[in-house]
């Protein structure tokens, strides 16, 4: 993958340069809705570190930083009331898996029965 692009649309978002509909927000992470939703609620979570994927973050974020990450994760699904239903957590990495926004998210899905998973959310 090419290097971490700091003009992604996620990027701007931490940076408050581009408005978001907030969730939640801590020293690692911060959750929003997503603009084109797939399901009835469908939120990304994107760690406040320059990374560009899943492996990106993976290899390189620190153990703060990737339990930092995770715990937003769940806390988000737990502000949006998804515990008792259900959600589905996804994360796009690199061309064939068709992500979009190089700045490593992870997508939670839910608010109702969901398809099964095959090729797209
Ligand atoms: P991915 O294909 O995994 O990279 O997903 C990128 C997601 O970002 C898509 O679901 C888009 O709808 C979403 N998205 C793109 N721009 C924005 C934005 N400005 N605010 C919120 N979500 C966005």
């Amino acid at each position: 993958m090419n290097a971490y692009d700091p003009d992604n649309i996620f990027a701007k978002i931490l940076r408050g340069e581009i408005p978001c509909n907030k969730i939640y927000e801590d020293e690692h992470a911060l959750c929003f809705h997503d603009v084109a939703p797939q399901a009835p609620v469908h939120a990304l979570v994107v760690p406040k570190g320059a990374y560009r994927s899943f492996s990106d973050f993976a290899t390189k974020a620190s153990s703060a930083e990737r339990e930092g990450f995770f715990h937003a994760v769940y806390k988000c699904a737990q502000l949006l009331q998804l515990e008792t239903g259900g959600y589905r957590l996804l994360a796009n990495h690199g061309a064939d898996a068709g992500q979009e926004v190089s700045h490593f998210h992870v997508h939670i899905c839910g608010g109702g029965k969901l398809g099964k998973l095959v090729t797209s959310l």
